[in-house]
């Protein structure tokens, strides 16, 4: 038995029809960890979905009302990138409450793992890149609005910016004069990567990305490191590396929400970078290592994955929860 438990449905499957998404994936992951003896079925919970209250913590009236009525506009539509349906909204809504399951057993196990989520390009009044609602700002806010943390972290190791996140807890304080980009000077110039900061409100925010990639506008992070296209294993570590204690230094968290997307992998049809199966396992060890170093509570969330086939990016999946079985062999009794 794992020593956290696996937040999942078959609900969290995207009726989307034939897309780059691969809807299918979470039932995969599921499959696979349970073939593979990973894990057993008592290791995994169902989630409800979140309530209309938990949603509109973080997204506007307006637009959980256009949702719940089937009222988007055809632009609005267009720019989730997903066709709009009721079942998808549904869909949306477990994902969210997935998130908040595995928020509250991360503050009670150390770790929380939701087999879905990380839909990170989510705003609080439309969606966009394939994401409708933002289920990682619903659990943390909603764990704020229990008196569960008071703060949190958002480590975002999708290969697309997490745009969404910067958007949404960038305005509590300081809205305005991010801090004058600097480069991490330890690492290769000639790679041409690069570290901004912004001042952080009560959620720190963190996103390694491709710069060259979607979305073209990137609201800025607590950090953003614009990763120059084709970086390696070893390149991207040192990046995370960097990232994590910079923000470290900065912040003390309560709640450490990791966004593990799988579209770093060199293989991805979405993303340019050259991560591979190795690469990515240890950039899920370091996290979670990190965060059992300095005993933060974390929460996985699996966001994006497209590659060619989808036995990897399910592959992917599955060794980021390998990876936190290792680092947390036992349960952390509080
Ligand atoms: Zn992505």
């Amino acid at each position: 038995m794992l020593p956290f438990k696996l937040i999942y449905t078959d609900d969290y499957y995207l009726p989307i029809g034939s897309h780059v998404f691969p809807a299918e994936k979470y039932r995969r992951i599921h499959d696979q960890l349970l073939a593979e003896a990973v894990a057993e079925p008592s290791d995994f919970v169902t989630p409800q979905p979140a309530s209309d209250q938990d949603i509109l913590l973080v997204h506007t009236p307006k637009y959980v009302q256009k949702l719940k009525t089937g009222t988007l506009s055809p632009h609005e539509e267009m720019e989730m990138e997903i066709p709009y349906s009721p079942e998808l909204v549904r869909a949306f809504w477990l994902a969210a409450g997935g998130s908040i399951l595995a928020a509250g057993q991360a503050l009670q196990d150390h770790l929380g793992f939701n087999i879905g989520g990380g839909f990170h390009h989510a705003f609080p009044d439309h969606g966009e890149g394939f994401c409708m609602i933002h289920d990682v700002a619903v659990a943390i806010r909603r764990m704020q609005r229990d008196h569960k943390i008071r703060t949190a972290m958002t480590v975002d190791c999708d290969v697309h910016h997490g745009n969404g996140t910067a958007a949404i807890f960038a305005g509590r304080c300081n809205p305005s004069d991010p801090l004058p980009s600097t480069s991490a000077s330890t690492l290769d110039s000639s790679r041409r990567g690069k570290m901004r900061h912004a001042h952080a409100g009560d959620v720190f925010t963190i996103s390694l990305h491709q710069h060259n990639n979607y979305p073209a506008w990137k609201p800025h992070s607590s950090i953003d490191v614009d990763l120059p296209d084709g970086i390696g294993d070893d390149d991207y570590l040192a990046w995370l590396d960097n990232a994590l204690s910079s923000g470290l230094r900065q912040f003390d968290p309560e709640l450490l929400c990791y966004i593990a997307g799988a579209d770093p992998y060199r293989e991805d049809q979405l993303g340019g970078l050259a991560l591979s199966f190795e690469g990515l396992k240890r950039r899920d060890e370091l996290v979670f290592r990190v965060a059992r170093t300095r005993n933060i509570p974390v929460m996985v969330t699996l966001a994006g994955g497209y590659a060619q086939r989808v036995e990897d990016t399910v592959t992917i999946h599955c060794n980021t929860v390998i990876a936190a079985k290792e680092v947390f062999p036992e349960t952390v009794s509080s």
